[in-house]
């Protein structure tokens, strides 16, 4: 029976979009609380750009340190094999690769205007897939960009040829968000069936559908008989109108009707987890969580006219769907209302070591000259990312001191 699994884009297409952006132990902290939610791949970043090389490769140290375990870790690049050459000159131990290729002709003519054409765009990726193979990556994805203004049978042949080529799944974007729930049903579901691997659907929210389009998609997929696969971001944070929130999606998944016995997960998701990571990724955006956010914004779970009032307190099924504690809601958050000690990119020691006292962190062991090289490292971790760290990012650098080292380690023009 075919699966859903879902693949987290944020460290990609969150980052990328505009005004937006995320330090690298922000990202880390990303992979971090993907990787404790259950998710089952995070996209995790740009192999060929030069400033996230130490990023990545101190993710994939993680990986294997079993702290990063067992989410995948995927990079995105360009369908060309040049990209493919660069990635593993810069971060050989990389493992998934997805190569992204626009295929309508809107972009064909648009974009490329006249350097490529439908058959040399499936030459160009088929050279991609190849070589992302012979370098021994574990798991390829062929990104077929603005899939949903190609032509349907180009589409399948793009499939066909990726799947010759060896790659494991090929990727719908729907890169405008200019499908519905019908039209992405369809595609996917002929994709599934005629190419016979499995999907990716990428949704954005242009038409504000970014949500009803992966589960559409994704029913399509496994109706055609093959493992679907979401992408997501948290707070469904991406470029434009952003693309379809993750913590909404797995909330359509397991709670909307009928969906989730014809339609199974593939990985156990803990939503638990997900007010956590969607705090983390207002405060790390610095963008706020809706009011109105399924699950997670503040009015998720608020009722004020009599009627709704007295019905959820009578039985809270008579108005939620789902209870507030199934997503880790609940517990009364602690604000400072007296003296703050707050480290910064100017902290002294003993400062700093008031505040990781009170963080609990076993700093007592440590000695003075260790306990002078994590202030260092903090400091530089405010200098990237303007914002006081909070507990988990100071207790992941404490732990972890040569893997943040490595992190805030940038070396432009080398
Ligand atoms: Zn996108």
């Amino acid at each position: 029976m075919p699966k859903i699994y879902l693949i987290d884009v944020t460290n990609r297409d969150g980052v990328q979009t505009a005004k937006l952006g995320l330090s690298k132990l922000e990202k880390t902290m990303i992979n971090i609380y993907l990787n404790e939610m259950g998710v089952y791949q995070s996209e995790f970043g740009f192999p060929t750009t030069r400033h996230e090389t130490n990023y990545l490769q101190a993710n994939l140290e993680l990986a294997e340190m079993g702290v990063l375990k067992p989410i995948n870790l995927s990079g995105g690049i360009r369908a060309i094999k040049d990209d493919v050459e660069t990635t593993f000159e810069r971060v050989p131990n990389i493992k998934h690769l997805n190569l992204s290729i626009s295929t309508s002709d809107q972009m064909i003519n648009g974009k490329f205007q006249g350097k490529k054409n439908q058959s040399s765009v499936i030459k160009d990726m088929v050279e991609a897939v190849k070589a992302a193979r012979a370098h021994g990556c574990e798991s390829v994805g062929a990104n077929a960009e603005d899939a949903s203004r190609t032509d349907i049978s180009y589409l399948v042949e793009f499939g066909l040829a990726a799947k010759e080529a060896g790659a494991d799944r090929l990727r719908y974007c729907d890169t405008l968000g200019f499908d519905n729930p019908f039209t992405i049903y369809d595609n996917c579901q002929i994709l599934a069936d005629k190419v016979e691997m499995p999907i990716e659907i990428h949704c954005h929210n242009d038409l504000g559908m970014a949500v009803a389009n992966s589960l559409a998609g994704a029913m399509g997929v496994m109706d055609g008989g093959q493992d679907a696969y979401i992408n997501t971001t948290i707070n469904g944070i991406g470029e434009r109108a952003g693309n379809a929130d993750l913590i909404a999606v797995v909330l359509a998944l397991c709670k909307s009707r009928n969906c989730a016995k014809k339609y199974p997960l593939g990985w156990d998701i803990h939503l638990k987890h997900a007010s956590k990571i969607a705090k983390f990724a207002e405060y790390a955006f610095k963008v706020d969580i809706p009011i109105n956010q399924p699950g997670v914004g503040s009015n998720a779970f608020a009722h004020a006219s009599g009627i709704h009032a007295d019905g959820v307190l009578k039985d809270p099924g008579n108005y939620e769907l789902y209870g507030y504690e199934e997503l880790g809601r609940g517990e009364p958050i602690k604000v400072e209302t007296g003296r703050e000690i707050i480290t910064g990119q100017y902290s002294g020691i003993s400062g700093f070591s008031h505040v990781m006292g009170k963080l609990d962190i076993s700093f007592r062991n440590k000695s003075r000259e260790e306990a002078n090289e994590i202030l260092e490292l903090v400091r530089y971790a405010n200098v990237e990312a303007q914002k006081p760290l909070v507990e988990d990012e100071l207790s992941f650098i404490a732990k972890y001191p040569q893997i943040a080292k490595k992190l805030l380690t940038l070396t432009p023009l080398e």
